[in-house]
């Protein structure tokens, strides 16, 4: 099957090769995307892709061939929103989101001062991003420096291209939760300046939610955006509202939540928030009209009774919108489940997310709303070699329902309603492959 003598560590693999050119526009938008029967990846020794295209009999006499027929290769997923520390609060049991925070959350992440347990839960949490197919996510840490120490280190020691920050959250928290406006300042500038843009490392500013900061602390964040204007900024608005009542009586006089981040200069077009369940009609203006995206997070949105993301409505604003797991308040570190929720939401609010239109948003939809769609998202020369397998056969039901399926947007449809990590049959980062060296 593979050769040796290759002195540029070429690597082939060998598949249905499915990947996204663009946002389909309907299930028969047969033009937003690429599907190659029997494809190769071709992988360069630096991790990138070199070139995709029709499987050549001949590359296996010059490269190693790693053959996944009949699987499907795709971009591996991409999580924008999740929550490292919560790994031990996922499944616990409550009424609502402040309870959910109070009783377990700010009582969970309180254990990260300690860089053991930071560690080894940030190794876990890598392990299984890696299991469920996602190569990327943009997550929270905790208050604590050592989280971010943590959360960078193991990302990096799997070569990982991640975006996190430490949260920043200074009121009505514990208060070993608590740093105050400039140990908020320091510690977040001190992590960016020993992560950001080392390796894959990429920094994200995060004051937790408006909740958990003063007015100070929001200007010490806005002073941070004006500093580090490249980066990202990720928080929370409009999940709950009971949240959004305490939210909009801590800022009695500014119009609505997101007018909170607004009046800190926080919003752009790298600003990722999580939830935006309850907007009103301004704040749906001011998302399209700073390009901020709006996370849709469904399972949590399900488990914790937040509401139903109203997809159509932010879609006929022209807001950017992106699909995350929301771990621990989320129930699946599943893209793949993820999506499965977040269909049957659209259904409740009689709106259609087609499959194409899902994997879209699992791959280059979630790069694009990350403005990363120049490294990761898309199988194409040049761009970083993050990939997942998947295997539509990968349980007995799903194996005997594929004997029905007949379209590939059928078999993507499978794999959304009945798939997991079950489904992942490989993980590759940088070109390697990963999630198989967990298992051996
Ligand atoms: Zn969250």
């Amino acid at each position: 099957m593979s050769r040796t003598h290759d002195p540029a560590g070429v690597t082939v693999l060998r598949g249905r090769v499915l990947t996204f050119l663009d946002e389909p526009r309907g299930r028969d938008d047969h033009g937003s995307y690429r599907y190659i029967e029997d494809g190769a990846v071709v992988i360069g020794g630096d991790g990138r892709i070199l070139m995709i295209g029709p499987f050549k009999p001949e590359a296996a006499a010059h490269h190693k061939v790693i053959d996944h027929r009949p699987h499907l290769i795709l971009p591996g997923l991409i999580d924008p929103h999740i929550h490292f520390p919560q790994m031990q609060v996922i499944a616990s049991y409550a009424a609502n989101l402040l309870e959910w925070l109070n009783t377990y959350t700010f009582v969970e992440e309180q254990r990260f001062s300690d860089e053991a347990h930071a560690t080894r839960i940030a190794s876990r949490f890598f392990d299984e991003l890696i299991r469920h197919g996602t190569t990327t996510a943009a997550a929270y840490c905790s208050v604590h420096p050592q989280s971010v120490d943590a959360f960078f280190s193991e990302a990096a020691s799997r070569g990982m291209l991640v975006v996190g920050g430490k949260v920043m959250m200074d009121r009505n928290a514990p208060e070993a939760l608590r740093d105050t406006p400039q140990r908020g300042y320091d510690e977040t500038k001190a992590g960016i300046g020993k992560w950001h843009g080392k390796g894959r490392a990429l920094y994200a500013i995060t004051p937790r939610f408006a909740i958990t900061s003063s007015h100070e602390q929001l200007e010490m964040a806005e002073a941070l955006a004006r500093e580090f204007p490249d980066l990202h900024i990720q928080t929370h608005v409009d999940e709950n509202l009971a949240e959004v009542q305490f939210a909009r009586e801590l800022y009695p006089n500014l119009p609505d939540y997101l007018g909170i981040y607004e009046r800190y200069h926080l919003l752009g077009p790298k600003t990722l928030l999580g939830h935006c369940i309850h907007l009103t009609h301004r704040e749906c203006e001011v998302l399209a009209e700073t390009r901020s995206v709006a996370v849709w997070c469904p399972t949590s949105n399900l488990f914790i009774g937040s509401g139903l993301f109203d997809h159509d409505r932010l879609r006929e604003h022209g807001a950017r919108i992106a699909v995350a797991t929301d771990v621990g308040g989320g129930t699946s570190y599943s893209m793949l489940r993820t999506l499965d929720e977040g269909y049957k939401v659209l259904q409740l609010r009689a709106q259609r997310l087609d499959p194409l239109r899902s994997f879209y948003m699992m791959t280059l939809g979630n790069a694009r709303a990350m403005s990363l769609e120049d490294r990761i998202g898309s199988l194409q020369a040049g761009r970083d070699a993050d990939l997942v397998v998947l295997d539509s056969h990968a349980t007995p039901q799903m194996s005997l329902r594929m004997e029905a399926v007949d379209l590939l947007v059928n078999e993507l449809f499978l794999l959304q309603t009945c798939g997991d990590d079950r489904a992942v049959v490989e993980t590759y980062v940088m070109g390697k492959p990963m999630k198989s060296a967990l298992e051996t």
